[in-house]
Parts: C-alpha cells; structure tokens; sequence
C-alpha cells in the first residue's frame, strides 16, 4: 500500500536485478535451450518486474524486457525477417485475471464493432516453440523461429525433415504468399522414448519436452534434426492478403485442406461459462493428450475484431493464455518432489 514508505534506491536496486534475471533467464531459454530456472519460477520474476513498473512508471526502462518479444536471434543461423510481426501472449494465473480479461476485451469489442456478436476459439497452448512457415504459390520456401518477433532464425533444412509439415500445399484457393505459424513440439511419448534412448548413449535426458523440441529444432546439423520425433500443430496466421476467411475457426478448416497439421484440441464458443469449462475439462484430462500443454490459449475468433482489438509491442489485446497452477509431482523414481 504506503509504496512511499520503499526507499526510492532499494526499488531501483530490485528493478534493476529483476531486469538482470530476466534477460539472464531469456537467453539461457530461448538461445541455448537450457532454462536456468522454473518456469514458475520465471513467471513470478516477470509477475514482480511487471508489478515494480506498474507502481513505479518512471523507472522504466526503454529496452525493459517486458516491451519485448523475448528471444533473440543466435549468430549461429541466418537471421529472417518476418513479413507480419510475431507476438507473445498475455498470461493470466488464475479464473479472476481471466474473467477481468474477457471483461475488458468484450467492453472493447463492443466499441470497436457493436454489430457483431463475440466468439471465443479456445485452444490448448502447446508447450513447444513456435515456428513461421513461408509458403510461396503452395511451396514451403522458408522456416523461421520467432525469435525477437520481427526477425527470426532460418531453420528451413530442419523443418524440412519433419513429416507433419507440409512441403507442398494441397488443394487450391492458398494466397500465392501466406505465412503459417505453428507450434512445433515433441508429443509425449517421442519425448520417452527419446530420452531412453539418450541415456542409452551415454547422454543427458531433456529436461521436459518443450526443451526437447527446442533443442532438435535448433541443430546445425538437420540430420539430427531429422532423427527426432518432431510434430506440429497450427495456431495462426502472418501475412495472408488474399486468404479467403472471416475468422481464424474458418482458417482452421482451410489450413486442414491445404494438408496443414490442426490440432484436434480446439472448439468455438459462444460464452464466458463455455471457456471456463474447457478450462476445467482440460485441466482434468491434460495428461491425456499427445502433447504436453502448459494452459489454455483463448482468442477472439472473428478477423475484423482481431484486427479492431489490435497488439501492443509484445502481444496481441485479442488473446490471453490462461496457465494452469503448477503441479506438484511425486516421482517414485527417485522418490523427491519437483515442480513442473
Ligand atoms: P508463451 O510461451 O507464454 O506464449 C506465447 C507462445 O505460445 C506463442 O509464441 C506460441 O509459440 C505459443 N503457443 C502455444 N500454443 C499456442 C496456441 N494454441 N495459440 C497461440 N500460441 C500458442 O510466451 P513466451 O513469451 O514465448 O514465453 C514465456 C514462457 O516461456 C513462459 O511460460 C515462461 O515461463 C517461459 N520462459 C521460461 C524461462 C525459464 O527460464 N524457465 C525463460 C523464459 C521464458
């Protein structure tokens, strides 16, 4: 409350060490696929950066990670500059940001296009790295990571290698430029299966599937790349002038026919109760799925409003990922307690 009791030095001292962290944190886990910490851990950090810049506006810094796509580029691939900007997501931690949410964006929808009637897409959020494929009249010409969100890291020789991905699009009707974003991942059972066979080599295992799929993907070498059990699954759209949909539900179902992996996880919904239920269904079953998830992503499914409702520097205001509270897991194995 009395924020003026803090000494002014003490909340710069701490601001200063959070945004340390943070770009620490950021670089071990988007360039060397190695997380230095939790991701609960780092959420709470970026929570409290988040929170010091609310209170205190004037100390915030041009360059603060919290205006940035994290993740830059590594010299060790060729940089690509994305024809449409790629964002993060907001984060809510629990069902009373997440209502706050809705509350505020279905306020702004109504200013923005009183004419139409709000639709929720809600999606499991895949818990990999997120990849923009090129396709020029139907061919695969280049593969990207998102990297710092304008520019990204060539990874086309490793995309080619995975099955899922379409090099060649089916069908007719695809812009003659389009830009597919999905998530690449590694599904639960590669993910065992690969790690046995690492520690069978005399390797360490991945942490989780998420750095598995990061690090496979991010080879020198694509042979490697292509010995690994990589997936993917669509979740949006880049530059797309000419692409004949209203709503991103409506894009899902050409994204299907032009032979493009859509997740079997997602639904249209008419209410903020049906959103809460996915939640809760989800939540019950996300250990039954082909991936791992790490929450719910929850979007404005008509285009028009998508673009009405708009983006800041780092996200889009017509999108929130809901993140379920970290479980605790009890390991028979080695009989210790670890948060995942
Ligand atoms: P994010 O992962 O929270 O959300 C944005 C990303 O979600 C998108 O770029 C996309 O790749 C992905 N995504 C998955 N399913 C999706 C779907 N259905 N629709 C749309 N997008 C979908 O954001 P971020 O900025 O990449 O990273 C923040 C996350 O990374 C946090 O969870 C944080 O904990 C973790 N992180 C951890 C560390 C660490 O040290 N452990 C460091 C940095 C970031």
């Amino acid at each position: 409350e009395s924020q003026e009791a803090v000494p002014a030095g003490d909340v710069r001292a701490e601001y200063e060490r959070l945004v340390d962290d943070v770009r620490r944190y950021r670089f071990a886990y988007y360039n060397e696929d190695a997380p230095l910490v939790s991701d609960a851990e780092f959420d709470l950090l970026y929570r409290r950066l988040e929170e010091l810049e609310q209170l205190h506006p004037e100390i915030v810094a041009n360059d603060s990670p919290t205006q940035e796509v994290g993740g830059e580029v590594s010299a060790a691939f060729a940089p690509v500059v994305h024809l449409s900007r790629m964002y993060s997501l907001e984060d809510v931690f629990s069902l009373e940001e997440l209502e706050a949410w809705v509350e505020r964006a279905s306020a702004n929808a109504a200013v923005q296009a009183p004419e139409k009637g709000l639709r929720w897409l809600a999606e499991v959020k895949i818990d990999g790295l997120a990849v923009n494929l090129l396709y020029r009249d139907g061919q695969l010409v280049r593969a990207a990571t998102r990297g710092d969100g304008t520019t990204g890291e060539d990874v086309t020789h490793n995309v080619l290698t995975i099955k899922d991905i379409p090099q060649r699009l089916a069908g007719t009707g695809w812009p003659s430029e389009v830009e597919i974003r999905g998530e690449i991942f590694i599904a639960s059972q590669g993910f065992l299966e690969l790690n046995e066979q690492m520690v069978s080599e005399g390797r360490a295992p991945f942490a989780n599937p998420r750095n598995a799929a990061a690090g496979s993907l991010r080879q020198k070498d694509p042979a490697v790349t292509a010995r690994r059990p990589l997936s993917m699954f669509v979740h949006g759209i880049g530059a797309r002038e000419g692409l004949s949909a209203a709503s991103q539900s409506e894009a899902y179902g050409l994204l299907r026919d032009w032979g493009l992996p859509v997740s079997p996880y997602f639904k249209v919904l008419d209410s903020y109760q049906e959103v809460l239920d996915f939640i809760g269904h989800y939540g019950q079953h996300r250990h039954d799925l082909l991936h791992e998830i790490d929450g719910i992503v929850v979007k404005v499914d008509d285009f028009g409003l998508q673009r009405a409702l708009g983006h800041t520097s780092r996200v889009p205001r017509w999108a929130v990922a809901y993140k379920y509270p970290p479980e605790e897991v009890h390991t028979k194995l080695l009989d210790i307690r670890v948060n995942v």
